[in-house]
């Protein structure tokens, strides 16, 4: 089972539950959820999260952010047990992955780019793999799953000169863009042969979710990139279930920890 909090109506939040929720029919995890309002108080969230440590029937946690200011202080949401930290909220989960250590989960989006990467032959080992974005949920941990793989990495964010993210991007092999910036990549970021995966998922005022790339003039270009809707996101509810699965099965003792 897996536990869902989410704070607020955020539309990206909601696409992501829905999409997690079809996920976990498929393959036969329950989802619960809770819900709190976007001026939730810290003492609520606490209270969220203590209750899915107590429940031994609720096997991980998934808590959407960035959350509200109030809500964003350090160390809130190192309440949740690193057992049942499926998508690496706690200081813990990332501290395994700084460390390269099997401690709590790796965060499940940048673990899809990897996979999405793994399935199609791509290799990354000695490549140049532009970062866009370096947030503590995509950006940065992607980044240094991406080092692990012996990648060289560059890591571009907002404060980046907008020149420089452009020349970044078309020098590298792979450009991964988590900037949250709808058309970011244009047609003069990219080149022939590049891989682009495209993690942005940004729903206009029209209602409808682009990507970061501006997919239209990229795709022609690029050997390879990921649509918005149907690519990362869609990878990214499958490793957490799979997070799901592998929880259940340690606390359950039917796997090492
Ligand atoms: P965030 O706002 O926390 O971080 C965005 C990062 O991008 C920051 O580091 C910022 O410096 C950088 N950035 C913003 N605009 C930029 C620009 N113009 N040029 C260069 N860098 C820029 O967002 P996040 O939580 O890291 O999410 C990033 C995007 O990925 C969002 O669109 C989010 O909705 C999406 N997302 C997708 C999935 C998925 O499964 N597909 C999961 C999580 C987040």
């Amino acid at each position: 089972t897996l536990e869902v909090i989410r704070v607020g109506q955020r539309p990206e939040d909601m696409a992501y539950e829905r999409a997690a929720m079809k996920r976990a029919q498929a393959v036969g995890v329950q989802v619960r959820q809770t819900l709190l309002p976007a001026d939730a108080r810290p003492e609520e969230l606490v209270a969220a999260l203590e209750r899915v440590n107590r429940d031994d029937s609720v096997h991980g946690c998934l808590l959407f952010r960035p959350l509200p200011e109030q809500l964003s202080a350090p160390g809130l949401t190192e309440t949740l047990c690193p057992e049942k930290d499926v998508d690496a909220i706690t200081v813990g989960s990332m501290g395994g992955l700084l460390a390269r250590l099997e401690m709590g989960y790796p965060p499940c989006t940048p673990t899809a780019c990897l996979e999405l990467l793994r399935f199609y032959h791509i290799p990354m080992e000695g490549q140049k793999v532009a970062v866009v974005g370096k947030s503590m949920t995509v950006g940065l941990p992607t980044a240094l799953l991406m080092m692990n793989e012996e990648a060289t990495v560059s890591v571009c964010h907002i404060l980046s000169q907008p020149e420089d993210t452009r020349k970044l991007c078309q020098q590298a092999d792979i450009v991964i863009s988590a900037a949250g910036c709808a058309g970011l990549i244009k047609a003069d970021y990219v080149r022939p042969g590049q891989v682009v995966v495209d993690v942005g998922v940004n729903v206009g005022k029209d209602g409808v979710m682009r990507g970061d790339a501006a997919f239209e003039e990229v795709e022609p270009i690029v050997k390879a990139i990921t649509p918005v809707p149907g690519g990362v996101g869609a990878i990214t509810s499958t490793v957490l279930m799979a997070h799901v699965v592998e929880a259940a099965m340690r606390q359950n003792g039917l796997k090492e920890q």
